[in-house]
């Protein structure tokens, strides 16, 4: 009888244990879907925008030569450009050979073809070299960023999209003692202020520093070291993570203090030339102010 009536009763837990063992198995399940929801959330925050940072394409109206190949190279930037499908682009300067109005109108003219928003700086080759320290070299003046501003846009600008906000400069400016600069200073620094959370990407022609923040100026390829140290002390303040540019004509990434520092391969021609491919990068940033890149080559490598 005894055995009989454990064995009954271990029947009738039987169904019990099952539908237990059910339920922590389910609570089990759950969980470990939420965590990896969150640990997914984690690695992979949210995309705010894909842009597409092209530079240097050189417009000009060379029919023979290097400088005739570089329209050709725009038309391919362009159309790989829009087979992305990236939110919006970026140009970080010498959107022409040499500043003629006739070429920032040809440069304009591109610009049509891109199916995404398009926002621009000028660089060396449109309104003149930078000022190196103990040097008399710049060839920036008032009149060329002027000029510049009437036939294709402001020097200076802060745009909204996607969430993201987007700054760019006249790079050239920086170091030259005119009273662009000074205004320009005076946006950058209202800009910078510390209250905006926004993701920023600040863009211009020069690169901020080649290797080192404390590098020697009088270099042709980068930021003087006295606006150097006052951009970046303001960069850090505006919390922007993300500081784009072109000049190389080479791809040259940094990091530092969690920030990206990102100059593209050019449209035009790499350097040094035939060592370099041309090409543009595809920067994605998330909604944690993270960027990540993409180099594009125009051609595929051989
Ligand atoms: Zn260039």
């Amino acid at each position: 009888m005894c055995a009989t009536t454990h064995a009954n009763i271990s029947a009738d837990m039987r169904p019990r244990r099952k539908a237990v063992w059910r339920l922590v198995a389910l609570i089990l399940s759950v969980s470990v879907s939420l965590l990896a929801t969150s640990a997914h959330a984690q690695t992979n925050p949210k995309v705010l925008a894909r842009v597409a940072l092209l530079s240097d394409p050189h417009v000009n109206r060379a029919t023979n030569g290097l400088e005739a190949s570089f329209k050709g190279r725009f038309e391919k930037a362009i159309e790989q450009v829009n087979a992305a499908k990236v939110d919006f682009v970026l140009i970080a300067g010498d959107l022409t050979q040499s500043g003629q109005p006739e070429e920032f109108g040809d440069f304009k003219a591109h610009l049509n073809a891109l199916r995404a928003p398009v926002w621009f700086v000028p660089g060396n080759h449109d309104v003149g070299n930078k000022f190196n320290s103990g040097k008399t070299n710049g060839t920036v003046n008032a009149e060329r960023v002027v000029m510049c501003e009437k036939l294709v846009g402001a020097a200076w600008f802060a745009k909204k999209k996607n969430g993201i906000r987007i700054i760019g400069i006249t790079s050239s400016l920086l170091g030259s003692g005119l009273a662009q600069e000074t205004e320009m200073w005076k946006f950058l620094e209202q800009e910078l202020a510390p209250q905006s959370k926004a993701p920023t990407i600040l863009f211009m022609h020069y690169p901020l520093f080649l290797k080192d923040l404390d590098e020697p100026g009088g270099d042709y390829y980068n930021v003087e070291p006295g606006p150097r140290k006052r951009l970046y002390h303001l960069l850090q303040q505006g919390g922007v993570r993300t500081v784009l540019s072109g000049h190389l004509h080479r791809t040259l990434i940094n990091h530092r203090d969690g920030m990206l520092f990102l100059s593209t391969a050019p449209i035009s021609f790499g350097l040094p030339r035939g060592k370099q491919p041309e090409g543009w990068t595809l920067i994605t940033i998330y909604e944690n102010g993270e960027a990540k890149e993409a180099i594009h080559n125009l051609e595929a490598p051989e």
